[in-house]
């Protein structure tokens, strides 16, 4: 089974490992605690594979009514309409924070 380039891209580049392990060293830094660090790294990566998942699923497959169909109107507000507003693609809380935030309505 081949695996989607928009999951891809980012999982296997050779980055991934420095940046985590740089991320690993943060986290002991602030916690001083090899597990709490650990768990930290974890819930980032956990984060980022259900932000991957979203995305995929916004894009290859039909969002009929509720959270997905309103993540899927930001986003393909954000691909194709105006890509300078609606960046979140999970939630609109950093476009809030930041100013891009653009209500979309439906159809
Ligand atoms: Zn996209």
């Amino acid at each position: 089974m081949a695996i989607p380039g928009i999951l891809t891209r980012s999982w296997f580049d050779p980055f991934t490992l420095p940046v985590s392990a740089l991320f690993l060293g943060g986290f002991y830094t602030v916690t001083g605690s090899l597990f709490a660090a650990s768990a930290l790294l974890t819930g980032l990566w956990l984060g980022f594979l259900y932000y991957e998942l979203v995305h995929y699923r916004l894009h290859l497959s039909k969002a009929d009514g509720g959270l997905l169909e309103y993540q899927r109107q930001g986003h393909f507000y954000h691909h194709f309409v105006d890509p300078n507003h609606c960046f979140g693609v999970t939630s609109p809380l950093w476009d809030l924070v930041f100013g891009t935030y653009r209500r979309v309505s439906a159809r």
